[in-house]
């Protein structure tokens, strides 16, 4: 069966009671025991619930892994899988980072719990400087954010497999319809189910997915343990949510493309990064590894402060805000926002400089995206006197272009 029937399907036919079509919601925090160790598979929420292993269950088919566990939240998931080392154990992680993790990383740093090096892993010989005797794992999260740099998935895994490190793939930016880590040799996908997984923005969540059972015995173990499981309630939402990650993610890659186009001939706008431009350095090699350039684009605004203040505020569509993935177009500015937590040196040693916007493509239509995008950077301009100066005529968006090409990359 497809994606798409699998997921239509997933959770159904779990009512044995009164046959619901929609799974129910166990929204009980514990179960009745019929005997000593007689249980029907479920004797407290924290350990397990139905409707978190509806859940589960679809997460590990679509990632191709042999189990998932669903945490209450995406930085839950990346610390029950840092939990799981030992004192004194080194990780090597991508020097882009989601701005959460290199705060986590940092503070069990200083906490002398583990050792951390962030290396620009696009280039694979990095990790060869950066591998030590006591190197346990590699963190990639491909594309990165906000500058959506990819990584090669196949040559760090190659790497990680002849070294024994573990290789943990962030793939929340992508969803397991757009990428797929373990089918590169990935031993443990985790995601923040807040983004496109939901797609809702109505729900916090996470999880992590792992390729053998042995791994997937440990994280569920952990995530018992710390206490980072999801609610059922949460569960069911994100369920509910995914049903429809095909349908979204397609429209969120088409209209992400179609911005990054009119981005890119705006004379407003220093540089556009999305991987499905031909101009995006990465743009091969994510055309190989993964299925759909997903929808966040970032780019750097020319002008003055002012202007990217006004432009900020100027847009009626996208909403400022921070988080990414669900139905609505968001925009925000990632050095004082979404990476605000990231440590000044490390987000200079990313390339996030303090004129980078990121935009999350939602599924509205693409003429009132670029609609709205040209309004508010007209609205910049005018609050830009070196901008007016440059010769700057608003663009006007050539849709056909747009569309032809997105149907040229669809899947
Ligand atoms: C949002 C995000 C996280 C953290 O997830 P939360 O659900 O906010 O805890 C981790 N990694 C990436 C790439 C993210 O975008």
């Amino acid at each position: 069966m497809t994606i798409e029937t699998r997921l239509t399907l997933a959770g159904q036919r779990t009512d044995g009671t009164f046959n619901s079509v929609a799974p129910p919601i166990y929204q009980t925090a514990t179960f009745r025991f019929e005997g000593i160790n007689r249980t029907k598979g479920y004797d407290y929420t924290r350990s397990g619930n139905p409707t978190r292993s509806a859940l589960e269950e679809v997460l590990a088919d679509l990632e191709g892994g042999a189990g998932a566990v669903v945490v209450s939240s995406g930085m839950a998931a990346i610390s029950t899988v840092l939990a799981t080392f030992n004192a004194g154990d080194h990780i090597i992680c991508s020097h882009d980072c989601y701005g959460g993790t290199e705060r986590l990383l940092c503070t069990l740093r200083s906490q002398g719990k583990i050792e951390v090096t962030f290396s620009d892993l696009r280039d694979p010989l990095a990790l060869v400087d950066a591998v030590q005797p006591n190197t346990r794992a590699v963190w990639v999260e491909t594309p990165s954010n906000p500058l959506l740099r990819i990584v090669d998935l196949e040559a760090v895994a190659g790497f990680a497999g002849s070294h024994g490190l573990l290789l943990i793939v962030d793939n929340t930016f992508l969803s397991p319809l757009f990428q797929q880590p373990i089918a590169f040799g990935a031993d443990v996908v985790v995601h923040s189910t807040t983004k496109y997984i939901n797609g809702h923005s109505d729900v916090v969540g996470g999880a992590i997915i792992s390729r053998t059972e042995e791994l997937h015995r440990l994280h569920a173990a952990t995530a018992n343990t710390h206490g980072t499981t999801a609610a059922p309630f949460d569960s069911w939402l994100v369920l509910r949510g995914l049903r429809t990650l095909p349908l979204r993610i397609r429209q969120h890659e088409a209209n992400a493309l179609a911005v990054a186009r009119f981005l890119e001939s705006h004379p407003a706008v220093e540089r556009v990064f999305y991987p499905g431009l031909e101009s995006h350095e990465g743009h091969r090699l994510a055309a190989r590894q993964q299925h759909g350039f997903g929808g966040v684009v970032s780019f750097q605004l020319r002008g003055s402060e002012d202007a990217l203040n006004t432009l900020l505020l100027a847009t009626e569509v996208f909403t400022l805000a921070e988080s990414l993935g669900g139905v609505e177009s968001l925009i925000e500015h990632p050095a004082t926002m979404s990476h605000a937590s990231m440590r000044p040196e490390q987000r200079a040693a990313a390339g996030i400089n303090d004129r980078i916007i990121r935009l999350s493509v939602g599924i509205e239509s693409e003429c009132d995206l670029i609609a709205d995008l040209a309004q508010a950077l007209d609205a910049a301009v005018l609050h830009d006197a070196p901008l007016q100066g440059a010769a700057y005529a608003p663009a006007v968006p050539n849709d056909s272009d747009a569309s032809v090409a997105a149907e040229a990359l669809h899947v």
